[in-house]
């Protein structure tokens, strides 16, 4: 058994943030992560970090940008202390040392991102997550915060209501350990592994999402899921959007700028679910290539400004799709991205169940509505990351530690022994792709209610099936056919979460919140708060 005062789940980037502020509050902290924290998929953003930071840039045009683009679903006080908070962010991270992308005079660069009326995305180059990480990273390295790294959590312990400690699995031998703590910041990232074209990295399984929600926390607005327009034809990696912020043009089949007709105004830049849908418009009416894909044209910059500003675009398109950016242009097609609901949470990060908190993307504060706009996740990171280890931090202080997991680990332990050994018939891969198609077809770009109640029907029978499945391999070191076998169960039970919930437009100004009731699954709503800006026709 171990035990630390706060415990954070997951060391990317809102776990970091989380760790060092809450160390920082002078709490005993320890980090378990399934990832080492540098292989997190916060190292995966490329695009940028939005702050009102420019001449002539304001908190409240970013809160409003935000807003519009949530289709005002967000709620409005804890936007505004994110666009607030945004611009010391980026310069308490510069300070740290994160190398942003500057001019010959030193003025921090900045580029034009979807949805927002202003350039306020800040960058290094098009491996912005990569820069923010290793800068959050060196700042745990050098305070000595404990990390416990390759251990995936399998379950979160509340007892009478309280959270007491977390069970963790050690990738590397097999062990299955209780971690006490007073209070926990789960910052488990993304989860979009249950769609069949996604361009989140393959480890992101909603585990915390799903360990929190069947401890009792609320899932808040899961219905709401991101699909990027620019994924690489095929291996959907992202192509960022900043390719478009710097001036990329997307063209249908017959040569056409399409975007023109569906956002006069910001064209090629509109919010992402906006373009999205252009897209699979598109090639629903035919005028897409064979396979659904489109252009993303890039040539007239040139190949050696390609090269400076989006180097990983470069690569990855002449790599990945056979194609030189600078003299061919880019297919591309919309892929899964990001979940906009996730752990409800209040503005410091604390869930529905006392000791258990929640920051960056697993969480919902809730800043991003029905659609986030790009920019915000990273922020939202470092932002929400600080305010949750500070309210763990404040919390595990006038909290004394409860013991009593060791039913729990017992109970896990058989579960993991089970999988070990059970011969069902179910292989784990085959499940977890079925899903994958089930949800790309039916619950994907467009949504409507024959295809949703569809997917309902298949993913029960999935997760039905789920007991008979076979791991088909026995042993304990770094049994990866184990983890994904617990991964599926979470992808499986947060997929239902997702197709659940109904259209009701005359009600539409509501969160939605989603409940484990052991058995089934509840869903109660709650009203959208909102500050200054009324909600308006949403149009770009
Ligand atoms: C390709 C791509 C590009 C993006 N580009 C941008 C961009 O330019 N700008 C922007 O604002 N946003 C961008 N986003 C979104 C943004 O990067 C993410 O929302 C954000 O980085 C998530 O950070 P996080 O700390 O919440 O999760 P992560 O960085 O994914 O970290 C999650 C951590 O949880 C740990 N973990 C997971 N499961 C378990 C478990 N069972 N037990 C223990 N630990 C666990 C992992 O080890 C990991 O350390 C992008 C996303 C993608 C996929």
């Amino acid at each position: 058994m171990k035990r630390h005062d706060v415990l954070i789940l997951g060391g990317g980037l809102a776990g970091a943030s989380a760790a060092r502020v809450a160390h920082q509050a002078g709490a005993d902290v320890a980090i378990v992560s399934k990832l080492s924290p540098l292989r997190s998929h916060t190292v995966a953003a490329a695009g940028g970090i939005n702050a009102a930071l420019a001449a002539g840039d304001t908190w409240e045009g970013h809160a409003f940008d935000t807003i519009k683009g949530s289709d005002f679903l967000a709620d409005q006080d804890s936007v505004e202390i994110l666009c607030r908070e945004a611009p010391n962010l980026i310069v308490e991270m510069d300070h740290l040392g994160t190398p942003f992308s500057r001019d010959e005079s030193g003025t921090l660069f900045n580029r034009p991102f979807g949805g927002m009326r202003q350039a306020r995305a800040f960058f290094a180059g098009d491996r912005t997550g990569l820069a923010l990480m290793q800068t959050a990273w060196e700042q745990l390295v050098k305070a000595g915060v404990t990390l416990y790294e390759e251990w995936a959590a399998t379950s979160l312990i509340v007892e009478n209501g309280r959270f007491s400690g977390l069970i963790a699995y050690r990738i590397a031998d097999g062990t299955l350990e209780e971690f006490q703590g007073k209070a926990v910041v789960v910052c488990t990232g993304p989860g979009g592994q249950m769609y069949l074209k996604s361009t989140n990295a393959v480890t992101c399984t909603g585990d915390g999402t799903a360990l929190a929600f069947r401890a009792g926390c609320a899932l808040k607005d899961m219905e709401f899921v991101q699909f990027h327009p620019t994924s690489l034809h095929g291996p959907n990696i992202l192509i960022t959007e900043a390719a478009r912020g710097e001036g990329g043009i997307l063209k249908n089949a017959k040569g056409e700028r399409f975007m023109e007709k569906y956002s006069p105004k910001m064209v090629d830049l509109a919010p992402r679910d906006i373009v999205s849908r252009s897209i699979q418009t598109e090639a629903n009416e035919g005028r897409a290539f064979p396979g659904g894909y489109v252009h993303l044209d890039l040539t007239h910059l040139g190949a050696a400004r390609i090269k400076e500003r989006l180097p990983e675009v470069y690569q990855f398109s002449t790599e990945f799709a056979g194609v030189d950016p600078g003299k061919e242009p880019i297919p591309i097609e919309p892929a899964q991205h990001y979940i906009m609901g996730g752990i409800a949470t209040n503005n410091a990060g604390a869930t529905n169940v006392p000791g258990i908190f929640a920051a960056g993307e697993c969480a919902c504060v809730s800043l991003h509505g029905a659609n986030r706009l790009g920019g915000n996740a990273l922020l939202e990171c470092i932002a929400f990351g600080k305010h949750a280890g500070a309210a763990a931090a404040a919390f595990a202080k006038k909290t004394a530690q409860i013991a009593g997991g060791e039913q729990i680990l017992q109970q896990e332990d058989r579960r993991v022994d089970w999988l070990l050994k059970t011969e069902g018939g179910e292989r784990v891969e085959a499940l977890r792709l079925e899903l994958k198609q089930v949800m790309w077809d039916n619950v994907g770009v467009f949504r409507n209610e024959q295809d949703m109640a569809a997917a309902l029907a298949a993913v029960r029978a999935l997760r039905k099936r789920y007991p008979s499945i076979r791991v088909g391999a026995p042993g304990k070191q770094f049994n990866y056919a184990l983890i994904e076998a617990m991964e599926l169960r979470n992808l499986l039970d947060l997929s239902e979460v997702i197709v659940m919930p109904n259209r009701d437009d005359p009600n539409w100004l509501k969160h939605t919140l989603a409940w484990w009731r052991g058995d089934r699954i509840e869903l109660t709503y709650e009203p959208v708060r909102i500050t200054q800006w009324q909600p308006q026709e949403r149009t770009y």
